[in-house]
């Protein structure tokens, strides 16, 4: 009971700064207040044991971004949903219609099991991720990390993992950008997860067992192919013991050809491990 009456307090100062010290949207950089409605979806779902109704999936995504961004910039945030590729997790640009695989999933097939993200990768979301890698903006791991674990709650029964890991960044790049965004994300799972759906053990999160060995030039400008020859065996396996049998999920910020994920997959298969499924923040189409 006393964590959730502390939970309370500190979501009304929360609140009391926010009329003094409105926040600033990070997109269009307006300021704003949250709006009644969201303010009222924040405390039922700050409140587990409480009587109102569980807030849609779409709410609950916008939950998490709503201290951070206005709410028309929130209003303009699009969910994955289906119909999607079955394996890779496109969305298909028909909205009717049953999830099935997409044609490069039937031409060329994939090493990991299923991938799939929070949100597609548009004009809003792009803007917050390059806030969180690029301009130092470390706060927004927090609201981030609770949007993955939303969507990791929708499209996963959390006993069909076993183990949580990031896509690693070289030690050089580590160095000079100071955190691995994919790490950030995940490094709160066990807390959130024990706040809004309960206990999250025995899923490990474990952030040294996949490490990236050769620094790659950056994937952006590359296209599908050149980026699979550009990440082969870029990664390598740390204390690979811990890896046999497990059924593993990977984690990175944007998916984008599949390459960078797909090339981890096939070593921690390559390792012993027995499923691989991805999830990440945002998904390009
Ligand atoms: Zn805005
Ligand atoms: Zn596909």
């Amino acid at each position: 009971m006393l964590p959730v009456i502390s939970h309370y307090f500190s979501r009304l100062y929360q609140i009391l700064q926010e009329t003094v010290f409105p926040p600033k949207c990070l997109v269009c950089e307006t300021f704003f207040r949250i709006s009644d409605q969201g303010r009222n979806e924040i405390f039922a779902e700050s409140d587990p044991d409480g009587h109102g109704r569980p807030p849609s999936l779409q709410t609950q995504l916008e939950i998490s971004l709503a201290t951070c961004l206005c709410p028309h910039c929130l209003a303009e945030l699009v969910r994955v949903e289906s119909p999607l590729c079955d394996c890779c997790g496109i969305p298909f640009k028909s909205r009717q219609g049953q999830d099935h695989y997409c044609g490069a999933c039937l031409a060329a097939g994939n090493n990991f099991g299923i991938a799939r993200a929070a949100l597609v990768y548009d004009r809003i979301i792009t803007k917050v991720i390059h806030c969180f890698k690029y301009r130092g903006k470390i706060q927004l791991a927090g609201p981030l990390g609770e949007l993955l674990l939303t969507a990791f709650m929708f499209f996963w029964d959390k006993d069909s993992i076993d183990m949580i890991l990031p896509v690693p960044l070289h030690p050089g790049r580590f160095r000079r950008r100071g955190f691995n965004q994919a790490y950030l994300l995940i490094r709160n799972w066990p807390e959130m997860a024990a706040r809004r759906f309960g206990d999250l053990a025995p899923i490990r999160v474990e952030r040294n067992v996949l490490i990236r060995k050769t620094p790659t030039a950056p994937q952006t400008a590359l296209g599908r192919a050149q980026r699979a020859v550009n990440i082969k065996n870029a990664f390598d396996l740390n204390r690979e013991e811990v890896l046999v049998n497990k059924r593993v999920l990977l984690i990175d910020d944007v998916y984008t050809t599949g390459a960078t994920v797909n090339e981890c997959a096939r070593l921690l298969l390559s390792g012993g491990v027995r499923q691989v499924d991805v999830l990440t923040l945002a998904r390009a189409i």
